[in-house]
């Protein structure tokens, strides 16, 4: 079975050929970065005109990239939330008009299960029940996924996600957006102790995540610095800022796991593709006895691939098509 994958909820305008949930025929992902990046953020009626702009000849280099046509499609995927209203409504309406066009169905998806099924691209035998750590630009949550379409929330993020407080401290730093990656590199020459930066676990019991107070204790550490005329060392605080993160979100998670008698742990979304959070998931679950999971690096922020992948499971697992969906820009997960 091909699907025919589309995702413009942000700044990535993607299309991507994927083979039966599992294997990627083509995921062209074509970014928007560099011309947002000058206004710090991504701006949603910038983010809309390009991806109207390049759509069709994304579509139709995924198809030639995959050495298919339109006659070969059987399924098409199209991210419907959450996301940008204009930036999603591009997608959905070329999506649309696909699968009207070519009488077949198609799946409206949820941009944070895409994130989860991007697992399923990346590890052929990975199946569901596990425990799951989704950190994305704007959703943190955590999860016991108990099968393909069929996920428990049990935590989420009360402020801040976990990849945009990465965004804010890195651009306290004057880093310029998305500054994840930058204080992923950073942190890998700084002392992760040297600043003692709090590690906020919430009520005893919470799988909950907070960061904003994190972010604030960083944005005061650095202005009193700067009020004291001392130097910053920049390597310094985003590895422990980068710990404090990490420390939280490891520790709820593996808990998480045992509480669940889980065996595996998987990890989604942007922030799933930080060195040090794949590191040290990867010597907890060593000592643990649990199996990790964790996207391709080009996976794990977005693309078309995973929506191709959401969609698949969803079809396979009786989810209905229809063509009267819209955009939902505040889609949950359940
Ligand atoms: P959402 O999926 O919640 O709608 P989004 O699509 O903008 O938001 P993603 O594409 O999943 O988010 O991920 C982008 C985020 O991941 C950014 O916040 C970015 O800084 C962060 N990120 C990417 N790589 C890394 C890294 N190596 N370390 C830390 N953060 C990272
Ligand atoms: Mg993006
Ligand atoms: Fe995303």
């Amino acid at each position: 079975l091909l699907t025919l994958a589309i995702e413009t909820s942000c700044d990535e305008t993607s299309v991507a050929v994927i083979k039966n949930g599992r294997e990627i025929l083509s995921n062209i992902i074509s970014s928007q970065i560099d011309i947002h990046k000058k206004f710090g953020g991504v701006v949603p009626e910038i983010a809309s005109r390009k991806h109207i702009e390049s759509i069709n000849n994304i579509i139709k280099e995924a198809l030639n990239t995959a050495g298919v046509g339109f006659k070969d499609i059987d399924l098409v995927g199209v991210t419907r939330g959450p996301g940008l209203v204009g930036a999603l409504l591009v997608g959905i309406s070329s999506a649309k008009a696909l699968a009207y066009g070519l009488d077949i169905p198609l799946i409206g998806v949820n941009h944070i299960e895409g994130h989860i099924c991007a697992n399923y691209l990346t590890h052929e035998r990975l199946e569901p029940p596990f425990t799951c750590l989704v950190v994305s630009g704007g959703h943190s949550y955590l999860l016991y996924a108990k099968g393909y379409v069929d996920y428990e929330l049990v935590g989420r993020t009360r402020d801040d996600a976990a990849g945009e407080a990465f965004d804010k401290v890195a651009r306290a730093l004057g880093i310029p957006y998305p500054g994840g990656p930058v204080i992923d590199e950073l942190s890998k020459r700084g002392n992760p102790h040297a600043i003692d930066f709090p590690r906020i676990f919430l009520e005893d019991n919470s799988y909950d995540f907070s960061f904003s107070g994190l972010k604030t204790a960083v944005l005061n550490y650095l202005n009193g610095e700067k009020q004291n005329k001392r130097e910053i060392i920049v390597e310094d605080v985003a590895a422990s800022f980068q710990q404090a993160v990490l420390d939280v979100l490891v520790d709820k998670t593996f808990r998480l796991a045992r509480e669940n008698d889980s065996k595996k742990i998987v990890l989604a979304g942007g922030v799933a593709a930080n060195k040090g959070l794949r590191a040290l998931v990867e010597e907890k679950g060593k000592k643990e006895g649990i199996e990790i999971f964790y996207p391709s690096k080009i996976l794990c922020t977005d693309n078309a691939a995973m929506i191709g992948s959401a969609a698949y499971f969803n079809y396979i697992n009786g989810k209905e098509s229809d063509l009267g969906f819209t955009v939902e820009p505040n889609l949950g997960l359940n």
